[in-house]
């Protein structure tokens, strides 16, 4: 495909085989149907299955599917951020591999895009009755604490299905952040924005690829990236400490005024272990920033890219 097509559509995956069939089943007719060019990126996120080759495969009868290689599993949001930066297209949908999100709201999105002259126009999961209590309710704090932290402008359960212009991109493509959590950093930018509401609907097939451990690790990137202030909370907890560190000072000089002699074993061995515990929180929050400050200075790339077959193909067409 030559030229630059009006849509990117990035899709990161991970492990993914066993619902790029029902993908691509649904997502081509959707596309065809916009009457725009298009191209689909997908990201294969250094999978250990065959994700990467069926995609090979399936780009035989679907050109516009380009494949971009990561050389190891980089995470959900590097995945993104390799596909939105390598993206061509004048708009640029991102969007999960597993049709949770439906594909056909593509179009809403561009219309809506278009009509309102919009750069960001999110996907809201209305509905998300399919997914696990669990995660209903992880995700319900989660938006929560965010919005306290982001602003109210924040739109709540806008995860990774959105839809930026080329502007947004550019933007995004100049910041030093190595992987920023998008549906924290867009709305912070301040573009003319909208909403696509959805009905967040099964995992088409596979298992989900975020584990609790993932979840916990997005959960504290996107409150580190944004605010300082759990190391506050620790100057906090340092705070009360010492407060109640002199009230016992106090009980301790007038306990021993009075000539008694307390046993006291028990209360000394609770507060010292109780301020080394304070003092270790502290130190450990202090510690996870100043791990950040120390990974932007490295500014190593947050992944690879082993290959892209945009480059092998302009490379192959550029042979006369
Ligand atoms: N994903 C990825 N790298 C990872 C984990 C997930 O590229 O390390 C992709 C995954 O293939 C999917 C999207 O991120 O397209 C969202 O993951 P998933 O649907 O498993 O998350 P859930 O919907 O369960 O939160
Ligand atoms: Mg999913």
């Amino acid at each position: 495909m030559s030229g630059v097509p009006e849509l990117s559509v990035v899709i990161p995956m991970y492990n993914e085989e066993a619902v790029l069939p029902a993908l691509v089943a649904r997502l081509r007719p959707a596309l065809d149907a916009l009457g725009v060019s298009y191209e689909v990126v997908a990201v294969d996120d250094g999978s250990a299955d065959g994700t990467a080759s069926l995609v090979d495969d399936l780009r035989i009868e679907w050109p516009h599917l380009r494949l971009i290689r990561l050389r190891r599993n980089s995470g959900h949001q590097a995945a993104l951020t390799a596909g939105l930066h390598r993206s061509r297209g004048g708009w640029v949908v991102s969007i999960d591999a597993d049709l949770q999100d439906p594909p056909e709201s593509i179009g809403d999105m561009l219309r809506l895009a278009r009509e309102k002259n919009l750069d960001v126009v999110y996907g809201v999961r209305g509905d998300r009755a399919t997914d696990t209590p669990f995660k209903r309710n992880t995700a319900g704090l989660y938006y929560r604490l965010m919005r306290r932290i982001v602003g109210p402008d924040l739109p709540s359960q806008a995860g990774d299905f959105r839809l930026v212009s080329r502007s947004v991109v550019d933007v995004l493509r100049r910041m030093p952040e190595r992987v920023p959590v998008y549906r924290l950093l867009i709305p912070s930018l301040g573009f003319s924005s909208g909403s696509v509401s959805y009905t967040r609907e099964r995992r088409a097939a596979g298992e989900t690829k975020y584990p609790l451990r993932k979840m916990v690790a997005l959960a504290w990137d996107s409150t580190a990236d944004f605010t300082a202030a759990p190391l506050r909370l620790a100057t906090w907890l340092g705070m009360a400490a010492f407060t109640a560190s002199l009230v016992a000072m106090v009980f301790g000089l007038v306990v021993w005024a009075n000539g008694t002699v307390i046993p006291g074993w028990t209360s000394l061995f609770l507060a010292v272990l109780l301020f080394a515990a304070v003092q270790l929180i502290c130190l450990g929050l202090l510690g996870e920033y100043v791990a950040r400050i120390y990974r932007t200075l490295q500014n190593r790339p947050a992944f690879h890219i082993g290959s892209d077959s945009a480059d092998t193909s302009a490379a192959a067409s550029a042979v006369p």
